[in-house]
């Protein structure tokens, strides 16, 4: 037997191997045009985008925390303001709030999809609410019928976190059509991912794409004159060249992430860690099962109507990080999103949030991990990480 090969958790350069031609030719065209700031590269990159996302308008900016920022500076938020959103996210989600002098009130999630629990909304609503910000975590959407119920019932905007759901749908919709601002990022890492920082918002209302345009270049309109404070948001030509590129082959990289799904379920059922595999028919158990009752592991619950494009598989374990340990003594790629809730993070302390506040947020950031489900992967790699996890949960 061979040494087994190292698993990583992302293999970048297994992707760009596929496609260094055609990634080539778009960036020496906008190199050779010299047209470096929107033009007409941004242009066709925003059309393209708005067809794939099923969206009216799609405006390109400079990352997901921008979309999320200049969304939030569209609807005028400010200081006095609140904003709900989850505890349980990527940093970006309540950063933008705050750096506006607006205040991130959170509400706890529903352990079986990790996203808000949309029975919290509505009591955490108040006068002072400006915004909704539902997270759309690792590729599958918030459950947006309740959530924009909840929303429409007080007038407040919806801002879908869609920075990992390119693509993802809910009940037929894409991610980003349903509330009034949709967020994606092309950090690397995301299932589109640029060769750098960018990132896009999405809406079906024309003022509003109007506004996002303005605010994305200083709010400069026309040139030189300044009716709005906006900021420089614009997403770079060179990385709309790229994300162009890499938008024709989203799709045939999303059913790869959903085949290595499928697969994970069978071999975790075929090494007896988990009841069933669940797939489309998986139904949310009400209390998320908690981690690995009998050295089983929990996985990832896709509702049938939901199309899941994971950006992550993340499941819960028993003894979480001595599988990381042992994990990555074997050199198996793996993650924790996140191990701080937000509403503990040091910069958020005077926001007067506990410990306990949010259960199955804070119980979701100890349990559960992110094992490597990009398009690339193959079989042995696959069925390697599952005989590691089958491995220590058996020993
Ligand atoms: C990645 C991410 C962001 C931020 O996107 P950037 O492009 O890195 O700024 C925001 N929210 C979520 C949920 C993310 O995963």
């Amino acid at each position: 037997m061979n040494e087994p090969q190292p698993v990583p958790l992302l293999d970048l350069k297994a992707q760009y191997a596929t496609i260094r031609e055609e990634i080539r030719a778009a960036v020496d065209a906008v190199l050779e045009s010299q047209m470096c700031i929107l033009g007409k590269t941004v242009a066709d990159c925003e059309a393209a985008l708005a067809e794939y996302c099923k969206c009216p308008h799609a405006i390109g900016v400079s990352s997901g925390s921008d979309a999320l920022l200049v969304s939030l500076m569209a609807e005028g938020i400010g200081p006095g303001d609140e904003v709900v959103t989850t505890p349980y996210s990527f940093f970006a989600t309540a950063g933008g709030i705050a750096r506006l002098g607006a205040k991130p009130v959170f509400v706890d999630i529903d352990p079986a999809t990790y996203n808000i629990d949309p029975a919290g909304i509505e009591a955490a609503i108040t006068e002072k609410t400006k915004a909704v910000i539902p997270v759309h975590l690792y590729g599958q959407c918030a459950e947006m019928d309740p959530i924009m119920a909840a929303a429409d019932a007080w007038g407040v905007p919806v801002v879908e976190d869609a920075a990992q759901a390119i693509g993802s749908e809910y009940k037929g919709r894409r991610a980003g059509t349903i509330g009034r601002y949709g967020c994606f990022s092309f950090f690397p890492s995301k299932n589109l991912g640029a060769a750098g920082d960018g990132g896009l918002v999405t809406t079906r209302d024309d003022a509003v794409a109007e506004r996002l345009r303005v605010l994305r270049a200083h709010g400069s309109k026309p040139k030189y004159y300044h009716a709005l404070i906006g900021g420089n948001f614009r997403i770079d030509a060179l990385q709309a060249a790229v994300v162009a590129v890499k938008l024709r082959h989203l799709d045939k990289w999303t059913a790869g992430r959903q085949s290595n799904a499928a697969r994970y379920r069978r071999l975790f059922e075929a090494a007896g860690l988990s009841e069933s595999t669940g797939g489309e028919e998986n139904l949310p158990s009400p209390s998320g099962r908690g981690a690995g009752g009998e050295g089983l592991v929990t996985l990832p619950v896709e509702l049938e109507y939901n199309r899941h494009i994971y950006n992550q598989f993340v499941i819960r374990v028993p003894r979480r990080d001595e599988l990381r340990a042992y994990l990555n003594e074997r050199k198996i790629g793996n993650e924790v999103y996140y191990p701080v809730p937000l509403h503990l993070q040091e910069c958020f302390a005077y926001l007067g949030y506990k410990e306990g506040d949010f259960p199955e947020s804070e119980k979701a950031a100890r349990e559960t991990i992110a094992l490597p489900i990009y398009p690339e992967l193959t079989d042995r790699q696959a069925e390697r990480v599952v005989e590691c996890i089958a491995e220590f949960l058996k020993a």
